[in-house]
């Protein structure tokens, strides 16, 4: 057996709604990464030429990446991936105020969500800040969370499941008062909103991805404030100044550096075409369908994500009917194999198991056109319409008053112990 290879299969027409999963690599970005992986293959440490001319294209890299921060370049460090950027950002600034507290959200990606867990294990204290039913975060809250011993508050700008917005620049500033370093990962948000005053806020570190922009996957910047210590977290050569070991992953620094550039120029067409395809693909949907409901307020959202439920159908169906037709979206549930357990976001904005179940994510690029959205619009209101003829739940069943989260959750996790019982057996 052996994976698929590209040339085993034609590469199948789709029509790519989930941009929040990762996006295609801009053809510009690859045209600009291509020589730094054939003819200009030198390692950007080396001391003849050939080594400084490739150093000289990271730095340029990382001034492009610093323009769409409003940052200076000493300001980027160049990591692996967005995972590693939150990983570190937290880790160091732990280190650095040698206190042992965080305050985090409960709707964090597993970047954030799993160190945390792994620092409990390890004797740190972590407190994550519930989430309001339209997924917004109380200021008052995360003033209240702040402790004497809290080193770092890590709270997301733009959440992936929902694309709702946190208003960290005031969170950062109250940090700011409080003495406490603050970090964002706002691995969502390049040019879906315009970053470019970071670096005149009270924001400590920041984390970005590459492949949520364009640039190819496997490449991350944390962005970390003039005079905020910071310590690495992988380690080893003096690369990054010290701050991050590791040879640097030129052509993908390169190729990010493009995306950073072409994030700024598309900005605009993100704030207005790509906002103005979503929101005629909620308000078809919402006229099309009775019993569907949008996650969080269309105002406090980015412009490119729906998340959207339809009640008494799986979202699980829905997917698997749209990868039929052809359309990639994705369910916001964790879905960890063996799982039945809803998204930790959406239950985390107070919605039964039942309906979180029923979510679907879409999320735009300002490559999708107007032809996507209708063949989306096309398809989607008779799947649901189908599927609903075939379940059994529907607006009449009594789940669907004074459903009990706790004890539906209770009777799931029992369900699934006693399957995975049977299977081991
Ligand atoms: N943070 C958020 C909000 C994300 O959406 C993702 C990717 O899905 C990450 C972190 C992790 O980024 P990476 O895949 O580059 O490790």
């Amino acid at each position: 057996m052996h994976a698929p290879r590209p040339e085993d299969n034609a590469r199948p027409e789709v029509v790519y709604l989930d941009n929040n999963a990762t996006t295609r690599v801009a053809p510009e970005v690859f045209e600009a990464m291509v020589p730094f992986l054939t003819e200009y293959y030198g390692n950007p440490s080396s001391a003849y030429r050939f080594g400084k001319l490739v150093q000289g294209h990271v730095m340029e890299a990382r001034e492009k990446i610093a323009g769409l921060l409003g940052c200076t370049p000493k300001e980027i460090i160049f990591t692996s991936c967005g995972t590693e950027s939150d990983n570190m950002a937290i880790w160091s600034a732990l280190q650095t105020s040698g206190k042992r507290h965080v305050v985090t959200t409960q709707v964090e990606h597993s970047a954030i969500m799993n160190q945390t867990e792994m620092l409990e294990r390890m004797g740190f204290g972590v407190t994550r800040l519930p989430v309001q039913g339209d997924g917004t975060l109380l200021l008052s809250d995360v003033e209240n969370a702040i402790r004497d011993d809290t080193g770092v508050v890590s709270i997301m700008w733009a959440n992936n499941e929902t694309g709702v917005l946190f208003p960290v620049e005031e969170i950062a500033s109250l940090c700011k008062r409080k003495g406490v370093l603050f970090h964002t990962d706002a691995v969502q948000t390049p040019g879906k909103i315009d970053l470019r005053h970071v670096a005149k806020s009270d924001i400590d570190f920041l984390s970005m991805s590459g492949h949520k922009l364009h640039a190819p996957k496997g490449v991350g910047v944390l962005y970390v404030k003039r005079r905020t210590k910071v310590v690495p977290y992988v380690i080893g050569g003096g690369q990054e100044r010290g701050k991050r070991g590791g040879t640097e992953n030129v052509a993908s620094i390169v190729g990010l550096g493009r995306a950073a550039e072409l994030a700024l120029q598309t900005l605009a067409d993100e704030q207005s075409r790509v906002r103005a395809m979503r929101d005629l693909f909620e308000e078809m949907l919402l006229q099309r369908l009775p019993y569907l409901y949008i996650n969080g307020k269309r105002d406090q959202r980015l412009p490119n994500t729906s998340n959207i439920a339809f009640d008494f159908v799986e979202a699980e169906a829905v997917l698997m009917k749209l990868d039929h037709a052809g359309i990639c979206a994705s369910s916001g549930s964790a879905c960890t194999t063996g799982s039945l357990d809803p998204s930790h976001v959406l239950s985390a904005m107070g919605m039964t198991p039942a309906r979180a179940r029923s979510c679907v994510r879409f999320s735009f690029s300002h490559y999708n056109t107007e032809a996507d959205i209708d063949l989306a619009l096309a398809i989607i209101p008779p799947m649901i319409e189908g599927l609903r003829a075939m379940s059994p739940l529907g607006p009449e069943h009594t789940d669907n008053f004074n459903y009990d989260v706790t004890a539906a959750r209770e009777k799931e996790e029992k369900l699934m112990a006693a399957t995975m019982a049977a299977i081991n057996e």
